[in-house]
């Protein structure tokens, strides 16, 4: 399979790692959106959170407060931000599930900050909350 954070994984494309455990590792990103910012990743490739077994997700997310609590210490960081994309109108680019780490300070003016928040039609978040709540299966 042609997936970059495979070739990580298998030690055939060099990536800075901060952990590497026997499920997940955790490497620097190479284009940072901020100083500090990484990628956990588990090491089962998935495509995205519809893929990922439980288990990987478990130790996924497990790791990614590790390196948060640990990127933060080292950087002084004010704030986290912790993103994760799935499928290309969500702009994910790699498809080997991942989440972002991104080290934020106030001010920093990254676009995540600045989502446009409009007041939304009441009757439409309700519609939307009954037929999600009627989807998820009951003991979720
Ligand atoms: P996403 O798929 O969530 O949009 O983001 C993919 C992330 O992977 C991007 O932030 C990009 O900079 C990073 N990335 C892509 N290729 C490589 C690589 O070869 N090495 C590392 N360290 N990061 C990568
Ligand atoms: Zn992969």
């Amino acid at each position: 399979m042609d997936c970059i954070f495979c070739k990580i994984i298998d030690g055939e494309i060099p990536a800075v790692k901060v952990l590497d455990e026997e499920l997940v590792i955790a490497f620097m990103d190479i284009n940072p959106s901020s100083k500090g910012h990484m990628l956990v990743v588990p090491k089962r490739h998935a495509e995205n959170i519809f893929e990922i077994p439980e288990s990987d997700l478990a130790a996924t997310i497990k790791a990614v407060k590790i390196c948060a609590k640990a990127v933060k210490e080292v950087l002084n960081a004010e704030g986290i931000t912790v993103l994760q994309l799935n499928g290309k109108a969500s702009d994910q680019i790699v498809p080997h599930f991942h989440i972002h780490i991104i080290p934020r300070w106030e001010n920093d003016g990254l676009p995540v900050s600045t989502w446009e928040m409009k007041k939304g039609d009441m009757k439409e978040i309700q519609e939307i909350a009954r037929k999600v709540k009627e989807y998820i299966p009951s003991g979720s």
